[in-house]
């Protein structure tokens, strides 16, 4: 008997996509207005869709792929987000990213993997540097707190055999341009993305052999031989389908009660003029995460596609159950982001944010995935822990391969973890979780 499941929930974001504003303008995918016949429906043109449209293309290249994205590509947190694609331990929720030692090796070796698919795509669709650039990353502390954080981890580091370097007060001003920061942790195996970018032109690239519809939300999935999936204006039947909607999979019905949905908050500078670029100084392009996971992220990128040289700043979460944030969210995060901004960047008094905007996170409290065959011949590649330009671009390829019965022990390690435990019931879930981050705000002092 087949069974129809409604989607509860589509997607809505609040203020602009920054990185997608900021190109010039993007191709135009069709939205579906007709039915049609597939072998494989991916739902969702995040990182995790792109990564499975791709994956099952390599494989099954003769098969037909169809990609459904509620709105447009780049404009739901893949184009919102700040372009780190790390390769070490990221827990946010940890005092320094980093977690136990098997887990975090297992976890390096997973994300190496996602990002040596990542630079494979890059080189297929011939992305510049300024849109996917090996350049490592730096983790910068602002107070003695966040020089201990950056004691403690390098320690883990070297405990893991990973290389770092250190960086001194002196180094960090030449490099940045601010003296705000006393040390800097230099990691080598990280890359910067413009996400945008890097998103619109592995789907320029993927759309010669895979079709891909915007504006083609799924509001029905009915289960049978062929799956259908409605959209307003027709409809996929497709014998094999994977979820890659981040949070959104509970929309769907799955992972009830364990799925965190947090939001954060960016602002973007207008274009710095020649004159405050060089009153700046420091180099063209750096990026900067805070030695506090509760701290302010930051992001200086050069001119490319005509966006001109800008800052980005980034900081405070939110847990939001219902999916969605509203204006006086946005509001909250821009008294933060001027603060911060101010307080790195004096030489800059003056000049002025162009966007302000929320964007989603999915995050289990035991920090997996929310992964694997949910029905027959339905899977997801979904909550990707803060890290959904690396674990997107994961659970999306072995998604793909997870269906394809492609074993590999990559797969099995990441098949290997836990669901997503339970969360506590409302209110005390919400009122907790935002008074705790708060509080971790609050001691955060200056990082923030
Ligand atoms: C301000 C900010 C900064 C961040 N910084 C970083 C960072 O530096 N590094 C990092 O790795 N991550 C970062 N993130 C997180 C990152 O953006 C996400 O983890 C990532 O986008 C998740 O990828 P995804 O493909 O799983 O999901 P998404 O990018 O959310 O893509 C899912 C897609 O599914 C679509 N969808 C949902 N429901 C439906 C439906 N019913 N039908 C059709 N389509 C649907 C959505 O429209 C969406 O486009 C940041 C996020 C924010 C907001």
């Amino acid at each position: 008997m087949s069974k129809t499941i409604k989607v509860r929930r589509l997607p809505r974001d609040t203020g602009p996509a920054a990185w997608n504003a900021i190109l010039s303008s993007a191709p135009v995918y069709p939205q579906l207005d007709e039915d049609i016949d597939a072998e494989w429906a991916v739902v969702g043109g995040g990182f995790a869709g792109l990564a499975a449209a791709r994956r099952l293309n390599q494989l099954v290249p003769g098969q037909r792929v169809v990609v459904l994205e509620a709105g447009r590509l780049a404009e739901g947190p893949a184009g919102r987000n700040s372009g780190f694609m790390i390769d070490l331990p990221h827990e946010l929720n940890s005092e320094t990213y980093a977690g136990a030692k098997d887990a975090d090796l297992r976890q390096i070796r997973l994300n190496r993997h996602a990002i040596e698919f990542a630079r494979h795509t890059a080189a297929e669709a011939a992305m510049p540097k300024q849109v996917f650039d090996p350049c490592g990353k730096v983790t910068g502390a602002a107070t003695q707190k966040g020089e201990q954080h950056i004691d403690t981890y390098s320690r883990h580091l070297a405990s893991l055999g990973e290389a770092f370097r250190i960086m001194d007060a002196t180094e960090m001003k030449a490099w940045t341009g601010t003296d705000f920061y006393r040390r800097g942790l230099f990691t080598p195996h990280s890359v910067m993305i413009q996400p945008a970018a890097y998103i619109r032109m592995s789907a320029a690239e993927l759309s010669r052999r895979v079709c891909i519809y915007e504006h083609s939300p799924v509001v029905s999935m009915t289960l049978g031989d062929r799956h259908v999936l409605q959209t307003p204006k027709g409809r996929v039947r497709a014998r094999h389908v994977i979820l890659a909607v981040n949070g959104h999979i509970q929309s769907f019905g799955y992972f009830a009660q364990r799925l965190l949905h947090v939001f954060t908050y960016a602002s973007m500078t207008r274009p710095l003029s020649e004159a405050e670029v060089k009153r700046l100084g420091g180099v063209p392009d750096w990026s900067l995460l805070p030695a506090d996971p509760m701290g302010t992220t930051l992001r200086r990128v050069s001119s490319y596609d005509g966006s001109g040289h800008r800052i980005t700043v980034r900081n405070h979460f939110t847990l939001n159950q219902s999916m969605e944030i509203g204006e006086r969210h946005i509001r909250r995060a821009a008294r933060l982001h001027d603060r911060a901004f101010s307080a790195r960047f004096p030489m800059l008094d003056g000049v002025s944010m162009d966007h302000r905007w929320g964007g989603r996170l999915c995050l289990s409290l035991n920090s997996v995935a929310a992964f694997g065959e949910q029905e027959e011949r339905v899977f997801s590649a979904a909550c990707q822990n803060g890290l959904g330009t690396v674990k997107g671009t994961l659970s999306g390829l072995l998604a793909a391969e997870l269906a394809l019965n492609q074993r590999s022990t990559l797969l099995d390690d990441f098949q290997a973890s836990a669901q997503p435990s339970r969360l506590p019931p409302e209110p005390f879930l919400s009122l907790g979780a935002n008074m705790t981050m708060r509080w971790k705000e609050w001691q955060a002092g200056i990082e923030l």
